[in-house]
């Protein structure tokens, strides 16, 4: 098979006047100099979201002090921004929440997949998860007691891993390394086959790729709004429990947000019916404004053409990487086929730190995970075919120079 053509900055330079997303660059405030290759670590701000958090603190806040939560509809805002999230995840309206973190979330579905299982004590998880999905699983394990332990299996060897015992199979959609998508409709079936229940994590899915929650018979789900949803450092997380669950699910951290009627003061907690029964604490007011016209912002984008455009920017990257930085020892970490791919690259490389450090010297910001990975994450909201050409670019540069060598570049920051 002869060898593609190369790929010209001219070429380039038409994929960006024909893609239908390019205007959505200048809803972003994209630092001047960088190409920002880490929007799945933490979205770029949308000038949209600084507009509406000066609005809420000094309008909002400013003006009408604690009327906001009648008069602005403060304490609606975790239904709707969770109305929000819900069409790019697959999912109805009320079956989403805007809330707490995805750890805090993670718990309380876990917890939850646990109450509607009585009996059986056990949660599958794989130790490649992030760790916060480990940590959490097995904190949770160790504060029910009572038998109830984690196990440990790969999605693709689900099935043996499975018995009477299993309550809850827990995975990442798109793994936060490998960036491979997981079969979720049929892990979801093998794990309703055994009678356990299947819990989604969608940090790296969410704005990033269609989900389809429902198609696939999800039981919860959980993910996070600063990464590909942009919401901003911190932002809220957001939970998902399938309709079906909801009159039965319950969830140990009964904060009064989830009561059925938090302004009774109630001295016995009822749950409220639904969703919001996943409540537990006041909503933070300021971070879900911010994150619902972030989430907007994708649902304006579309999420098909997100994924169109993202699918084609990995796969620039891939091809782009092969032919100019060949003979460097970067080892691909992604799957090859853009179908089984979410929206970063991975590049293993014994010097992998101290390349990010090079490249983030040059204005192109990626991130490194230990202990050998060089990730790149491409969100296609903002990115322009350039950027990616432009990216490899410096690559190539920072390894035929081996700037990596640099001593700088070896000192280890306190976040990575
Ligand atoms: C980023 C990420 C998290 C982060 O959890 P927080 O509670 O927001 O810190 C959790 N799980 C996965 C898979 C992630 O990629």
């Amino acid at each position: 098979m002869p060898a593609p053509a190369a790929v010209t900055p001219a070429m380039v330079a038409d994929m960006d006047r024909n893609d239908h997303l390019r205007p959505f660059r200048d809803a972003f405030v994209v630092p001047a100099g960088m190409i920002y290759l880490d929007g799945n670590s933490l979205g770029l701000l949308p000038v949209t979201a600084a507009r509406r958090a000066r609005e809420v603190i000094e309008n909002e806040w400013g003006g009408s002090a604690i009327s906001g939560w009648n008069d602005h509809h403060w304490i609606d805002l975790p239904h709707r921004v969770g109305a929000k999230i819900a069409p790019l995840i697959g999912a109805e309206d009320d079956e989403v929440v805007a809330c707490d973190s995805t750890s805090a979330n993670l718990f309380k579905v876990l917890a939850a997949a646990l109450s509607l299982r009585p009996g059986r004590r056990t949660i599958v998880t794989n130790r490649g998860n992030f760790p916060t999905d480990v940590y959490i699983a097995e904190g949770l394990a160790a504060f029910a007691g009572h038998g109830c332990e984690v196990r440990y299996a790969e999605p693709s060897g689900l099935a043996a891993a499975l018995d009477d015992s299993v309550a809850a199979v827990s995975f990442t959609h798109v793994d936060y390394k490998s960036c491979r998508i997981e079969d979720m409709a049929g892990i979801t079936a093998i794990a309703h086959e055994a009678g356990a229940l299947a819990v989604w994590d969608l940090a790296h899915s969410a704005g990033a790729i269609p989900v389809a929650l429902n198609a696939a018979r999800a039981d919860f789900a959980v993910g996070c709004g600063y990464k590909y949803l942009n919401g901003g450092p911190g932002a809220p997380a957001f939970l998902f429990a399938a309709r079906r669950h909801h009159a039965q699910m319950t969830q140990p951290l009964t904060g009064w947000m989830g009561h059925a009627t938090p302004f009774t003061f109630d001295h016995r907690y009822q749950p409220a019916p639904g969703i919001r029964r996943m409540l537990t604490g006041t909503p933070p007011v300021v971070a879900l404004s911010v994150l619902e016209v972030s989430a907007g912002l994708m649902l304006d984008a579309g999420i098909e053409a997100l994924r169109d455009k993202g699918r084609q920017m990995t796969s620039l990257m891939i091809d782009l990487v092969a032919r100019e930085c060949a003979g460097h020892g970067l080892e691909l970490g992604t799957p090859e086929n853009a179908e089984q791919r979410g929206n970063h690259v991975i590049y293993r490389h014994p010097e992998a730190y101290a390349i990010v450090q090079a490249l983030k010297a040059r204005g192109v910001v990626g991130d490194f995970r230990n202990p050998d990975c060089i990730r790149l994450g491409i969100a296609p909201i903002y990115l322009s075919y350039a950027d990616i050409f432009d990216a490899v670019q410096h690559l190539r540069e920072v390894m035929n120079n081996r700037e990596y060598e640099r001593d700088s570049f070896r000192v280890r920051a306190a976040v990575t």
